[in-house]
């Protein structure tokens, strides 16, 4: 390895100093990474507008005109007097340059650097000047534009400049953007001949992309806007290409060698409560059990993610693969996060079973020592068929008979080694999983992210949910919002009532909530009111209680954090209030929203908002007025905030970096990277053809290995 590898310290310009910067501030250790740091934008600078034609709203424009005059302004906008020598620095708030060309005039203005720059920009001397206009009153200025000596030819370099991320302490620093392009062209010299082309030529020309090291010079340096456009095209490509690549061979290779256990059998359970069913299933309902079933056919093993919205119908979907497990004289478990999911899962399964033969018992945390060895002793004797439960169903002393299916709800709260204590509950195959998850997940981020499981999708409501009516409302509506409570109860509804956790500190939160809690009870006082209130502080059994006095219909209000998010079921509540609604993110809204609208009754969702609410707050509570659909969401969300910062896998951040490519916005980039690494793999899935050996030698560094997986589950 040569100059890729030198440290950064020994380039041009850099020293000790700077190159730790470099390393603390951006993570550059060396001249590789330096060049890997991709500008974010590009500045235009290839024409000069005249001051006429300076219009707000314009993005950035570049100036060249002659300082008129200077003043300096102090406290309250006095101004400081340029007649006493010294001048009185310390009392200057603020330089004010007046500028002119042939078509008018206009204000520039500096806060910081004051005494610089009114050193430099003397009266008559002419500058070019580049920023971004702002209207100031009914005039323009521009902030801290920045200010270079007109040169001939100085642009004859390429018209389009890199803006680099930077920081505060990298531009105090001495690393302004200038200095950065100067680096990166001192950085690129060196290493541009030793940059090995990465792509096989067959892809180069298949895909129409341009060679990697014209794409690192051009990605830096545009020769112009469409030589800019080939080395993104190219280097997004790369990126989305490898990562794809990577997670389909791992998929492959499982596909092939992880042996499975085979269930050709359907069985006689399955037809029993298939046949009893209430109600006939969904199109998506069938088509994901299709699926299932044929994974179970398979003698692979089963990785599957099933993914389907709050309400879809996903218990149901659940139980007939447990029945087909059963069908073919296995055993299958269902696990939960929380104690009140697992017995909510297992009274709702019990009801699908009544119809077959089939013994289902639940576990947790607070199944007795009695009742725990007989479940032990039937689960070792395979008398029990289905087993529901939280993460009791981990610990060693849980041995089953033979499972051979193992369902996960709610797949984020589980850890990918909590997953992996299930494989190897298995005879001496792994059981088949089906992981489920109600958070939607853009399809882009569900490719990589799960990129190695196959994902099916219930995209489809079971008939007859009714549409929640979603309002967002200020704290002047408030009495308004308690009399439409109290005409829902009087019909006989209840209502959740939710309030965000707001401070950093546990103690605060509650206090927040006991707040309104006590607002709610005197709002809705006893006799004729009882308001349950359920929080994270409490006792297992101080929850229990309470959620139970909801879910039975003896306390009509039920006030509480977010603990109800998950899975909750009570068709009777009619309204969801969401108390500071501003303060939640957009997928926890819509996990909130999605407990009401399960009954036969109109229901509403009720966000109120504080005073104080930002633009993209408002943004997403109008979204949530807009529409009820949680992929659309999902999708918004993450263009809003970006795929890094998505719910459920915000908690840990992203497991891969990805570079310049991004999940939100070249979904269509991402497709195509990942046919075509499908392609290649149908074709030489063990990427042995002498063609293929640059993709194995790019496979093997670290960047392109999702190596905890544990972060996104
Ligand atoms: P999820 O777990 O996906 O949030 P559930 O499985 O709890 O959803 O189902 C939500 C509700 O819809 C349940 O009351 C269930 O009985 C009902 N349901 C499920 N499938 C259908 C269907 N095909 N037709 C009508 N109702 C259904
Ligand atoms: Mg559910």
């Amino acid at each position: 390895m040569g100059e890729l590898g030198t440290s950064i310290q020994y380039l041009s310009g850099v020293g000790p100093k700077r190159a730790q910067l470099l390393r603390s501030e951006l993570g550059i250790e060396t001249l590789s990474d330096l060049i890997h740091l991709y500008p974010f934008r590009y500045i235009d600078r290839s024409g000069i507008t005249p001051i006429a034609q300076v219009a707000p709203d314009l993005a950035y424009v570049q100036l060249q005109a002659r300082v008129v005059s200077r003043t300096l302004y102090g406290p309250g906008s006095s101004i400081v007097s340029q007649e006493s020598d010294p001048i009185h620095w310390g009392a200057v708030k603020r330089l004010s340059v007046l500028v002119e060309d042939e078509t008018g005039r206009m204000e520039l203005v500096f806060f910081k650097g004051v005494k610089w720059n009114y050193q430099r920009l003397a009266p008559g001397a002419t500058f070019l000047f580049f920023g971004k206009p702002q209207a100031f009153g009914n005039r323009m200025n521009i902030v801290h534009p920045e200010v270079d000596v007109p040169q001939d030819g100085a642009m004859s370099q390429g018209a389009l400049t890199g803006v680099y991320p930077s920081t505060e302490k990298l531009k105090t620093g001495g690393i302004t953007g200038k200095v950065m392009c100067k680096l990166q062209s001192a950085a690129l010299s060196l290493c541009l001949p030793e940059i090995q082309e990465t792509l096989p030529e067959y892809i180069l020309q298949d895909k129409g992309l341009v060679p990697l090291a014209y794409a690192l010079k051009n990605i830096h340096f545009p020769a112009d806007s469409y030589a800019l456009r080939k080395a993104t095209y190219r280097l997004k490509f790369e990126e989305l290409f490898f990562l794809q690549l990577s997670l389909l061979k791992q998929k492959f290779i499982r596909s092939r060698g992880e042996r499975g256990i085979p269930m050709p059998k359907v069985g006689p359970d399955f037809h029993a409560c298939y046949n009893a069913l209430p109600y006939s299933l969904t199109g998506a309902q069938q088509r994901v059990i299709k699926e299932i079933r044929a994974d179970l056919m398979s003698s692979h093993q089963m990785n599957r993610l099933l993914q389907g919205d709050v309400g879809s119908g996903k218990t149901m979907v659940a139980v007939l693969s447990c029945l087909m497990a059963i069908g073919n004289g296995y055993q299958a478990c269902i696990m939960a996060p929380t104690e009140v999911l697992a017995q909510q899962h297992f009274a709702n399964i019990q009801k699908y079973l009544a119809p077959t033969s089939v013994q289902c018992a639940l576990l947790t945390g607070s199944t007795t020592q009695k009742d725990r060895r007989g479940i032990h002793a039937g689960l070792e004797d395979g008398s029990i068929g289905i087993i529901v439960g939280t993460h009791a169903l981990l610990e060693d002393n849980v041995v089953f008979r033979n499972l051979g299916l193992a369902v996960i709800d709610e797949q984020h709260r589980f850890g990918v080694d909590q997953r992996a204590k299930l494989w190897n509950k298995g005879p001496s195959v792994p059981p088949h999983i089906l992981v489920m998850t109600a958070t939607p997940i853009p399809r882009t981020l569900a490719m990589t992210l799960y990129g190695d499981l196959d994902v099916s999708v219930i995209d489809e409501m079971p008939p007859g949910r009714k549409p929640v009516q979603t309002m967002c409302i200020g704290q002047n509506r408030r009495n308004a919002m308690y009399k439409f409570m109290r005409d829902e109860i009087a019909r006989g509804r209840q209502v959740f009532v939710v309030f965000p956790l707001i401070f950093e500190s546990e103690k605060m939160d509650l206090q927040n909530l006991e707040k309104g809690y006590e607002e709610i009870v005197s709002a809705f006082p006893l006799p004729d009111y009882k308001v349950a209130i359920v929080h994270g502080q409490q006792t297992n059994e101080e929850k229990n209680f309470n959620m139970s006095a909801f879910v039975a219909g003896r306390a009509q209000i039920l006030v509480s954090t977010t603990v109800i998010e998950v899975g909750v079921d009570v068709p009777n509540a009619s309204v969801m209030v969401i108390e500071s609604a501003q303060r939640f993110g957009l997928s926890q809204l819509h996990q909130l929203r999605g407990r009401v609208g399960r009954g036969a009754e109109k229901s509403y969702c009720i966000l109120v908002k504080d005073v104080k609410t930002s633009k993209e707050a408002q943004q997403r509570l109008d979204l949530m007025c807009a529409t009820e659909d949680g992929f659309e969401i999902a999708e918004q969300d993450m263009k809003m905030r970006g795929p890094g910062d998505l719910e459920g896998t915000q908690q840990s951040g992203l497991p891969i970096h990805l570079n310049i490519a991004s999940l939100a916005r070249d979904g269509q980039l991402l497709t195509e990277a990942r046919n075509c690494a499908e392609r290649i793999l149908e074709a030489d899935p063990q990427l042995s053809l002498p063609g293929n050996a640059l993709l194995v030698r790019e496979l093997r560094k670290d960047k392109y290995e999702i190596k905890d997986y544990s972060k996104i589950s």
